[in-house]
């Protein structure tokens, strides 16, 4: 609710930087049970800090996160080791995140015994059950991280984030770092896990080809703010904000017809240290007015539920009607 993340600039004694910079901007959102929320934009955009923020990684500089109606700013230490349990993260690269000095089951082993979901006699039987939960062989528990492929090393990831059994998986970007063909392994049986045990994802993405597949809803952020959030089949079939148009016609999705909006995306993203005033996107819309350039625009529901922060929704020119293919 309303989170925000400004992280200090400088300090050092030579910095002459003043000034925060505003990673996250008043970001608010639900995650259901069972449910895969992405969030997607670009690099930069606060879509990784959100997570650290929803997983209290990070403290908030503002607002507030709540589990089950609990906020957890509010938790005590004990308190806060039970909700570590129950909200895990999967990181982009598989291969920085694993300690290469340790074998696969002594990695999984590590939360299980942590958090008191095995002992020392059943902790061998716990590890091969997640390595057969994630479609590794048994026999893998004897090795060591730079012995797989980027896919498996991802397996491994989901391996241990699984072992406490959590209610909630921020995945940062899980298959950015892998090959195309790879990815949609990954996908997929992140999928399946969640059908098979009915966890949420928070899954963050650069790119909306990407989330098609698995999310029930999409989140498109820009410069540490929301800018439309939808149902999946509104935001590809119905995409309001210039920006996730923009981010669409990027997309290396396959869409016969579809005019190359590419060039709508033209310019760097500012910085976040100095947001443009008015609606942040101004900069880069080829959409924008007077208006645009002083007000910031509020975030307004629209009757198929997307939720859109865009003075000029109305007016825009419509969208093309981009057709959902059911498999990526
Ligand atoms: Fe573009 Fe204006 Fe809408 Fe911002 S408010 S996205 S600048 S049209
Ligand atoms: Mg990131």
């Amino acid at each position: 609710e309303n989170l925000t993340k400004h992280f200090p600039l400088g300090g050092g004694f030579f910095s002459r930087k003043t000034g925060a910079v505003k990673a996250v901007d008043g970001v608010s959102f639900t995650l259901n049970r069972g449910e895969t929320l992405a969030l997607v934009g670009e690099s930069g955009c606060g879509k990784s800090t959100t997570g650290r923020l929803v997983l209290r990684l990070l403290d908030p500089t503002g607002g507030r996160v709540t589990i089950d109606g609990v906020e957890i700013s509010s938790l005590s230490k004990r308190e806060l080791r039970t909700l570590r349990r129950r909200m895990q993260i999967v990181f982009q690269d598989p291969f920085a995140s694993l300690n290469p000095r340790m074998t696969i089951g002594d990695i999984l082993a590590e939360p299980l015994l942590l958090h008191g979901m095995a002992d020392k006699q059943t902790v061998d039987a716990k590890v091969k059950e997640l390595l057969a939960i994630v479609g590794l062989a048994a026999a893998y528990a004897e090795r060591f991280p730079h012995e797989f492929s980027g896919g498996q090393r991802q397996r491994i990831g989901v391996a241990r984030a699984l072992a406490t059994q959590p209610d909630l998986i921020v995945c940062d970007e899980p298959v950015s770092a892998l090959d195309v063909s790879i990815q949609a392994q990954v996908v997929n049986l992140l999928q399946d896990l969640q059908a098979r045990f009915g966890m949420s994802y928070l899954f963050i993405a650069h790119d909306l080809a990407v989330v098609r597949h698995i999310a029930d809803r999409v989140a498109v952020m820009y410069l540490g703010r929301i800018v439309e959030i939808a149902d999946k089949a509104v935001l590809y079939s119905a995409p309001k904000h210039p920006y996730t148009r923009a981010l669409l016609a990027a997309a290396p999705v396959p869409r016969p017809g579809a005019r190359d909006q590419r060039s709508l995306l033209t310019g760097d993203v500012p910085s976040p240290v100095k947001p443009p005033p008015g609606c942040t996107f101004h900069t880069r819309c080829p959409y924008a007015t007077d208006l645009c350039k002083t007000e910031s625009p509020a975030a307004r529901t629209f009757p198929d539920g997307a939720t859109v922060a865009c003075h000029h929704v109305e007016t825009l020119p419509p969208s093309e009607a981009l057709a959902l293919s059911t498999d990526p």
